[in-house]
């Protein structure tokens, strides 16, 4: 992590992305079995896709039940859209007979009386579950504050200077030392938002970008040309 990153900065970088992209749910259901299926969804799919696929499988599948004993045809019609169908429908189905095997339900509320790390722990290990995606479901619908850091938010934090790893799973506790609680939705969904719109991963559009006077990139790129850079 860079020296120069402080907790001034960190909040200034939080409250201006807040006032920039507000706390929006990004269409994340409340429910977190639900929450689980559309955030694996949306992995390595476009957010257009990953919603309309979402939305057709519970009009399809009006209870997990009925997921689970779908003919595999049926499912390959609904989840092709978002690719890689032939995965997705084995671990989501897996991850769900897991679920009722453990809770004895499609019902996984009771996990907001976990301790933060066993639910982590619990959700990453179910099939096809990554670290993020357990993060996700635990800030999306369980009140965790917990920060998943994603591709965008990966690139976000690293032009920022706030972190030097490579991966955006190496990134969780390093960032959530970084970013008190409070913070941490406002700061996951406004830098995702973030990467997505201004700091793109080719050609970041620093010119327009809210947070340039806290940016170690920016500093850097117009190092030596103090005519272009703003943040003097
Ligand atoms: S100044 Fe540029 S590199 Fe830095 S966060 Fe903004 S868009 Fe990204």
């Amino acid at each position: 992590m860079s020296k120069v990153v402080t907790d001034t900065s960190v909040l200034r970088v939080c409250r201006t992305l807040r006032q920039r992209y507000g706390r929006p749910r990004l269409g994340n259901p409340t429910d977190p079995i639900d929450d689980l299926v559309f955030v694996t969804l949306s992995n390595k799919s476009a957010p257009n896709v990953s919603e309309r696929v979402y939305k057709d499988l519970k009009q399809k599948f009006p209870n997990w039940e009925s997921f689970l004993s779908a003919p595999s045809l049926r499912l390959r019609n609904v989840l092709r859209p978002a690719g890689l169908w032939r995965k997705r429908s084995r671990y989501l189905r897996a991850a769900l007979r897991k679920i009722f095997r453990d809770f004895g339900h499609f019902d996984i509320r009771s996990l907001k009386n976990w301790e933060t790390d066993r639910a982590i722990s619990y959700l990453s290990r179910l099939p096809g579950v990554s670290e993020k995606v357990a993060r996700c479901v635990l800030l999306y619908t369980l009140g965790f504050k917990v920060l998943p850091v994603d591709v965008h938010v990966h690139r976000v934090a690293t032009r920022l200077g706030w972190t030097k790893r490579r991966r955006p799973d190496q990134c969780h506790s390093e960032l959530e030392g970084l970013v008190p609680p409070r913070w941490r939705f406002s700061f996951h969904v406004g830098a995702l938002l973030h990467g997505r719109e201004v700091c793109r991963p080719r050609e970041p559009k620093c010119e327009v970008c809210c947070i340039r006077r806290e940016c170690e990139y920016y500093r850097k790129k117009y190092r030596g040309n103090k005519r272009k850079c703003i943040v003097q």
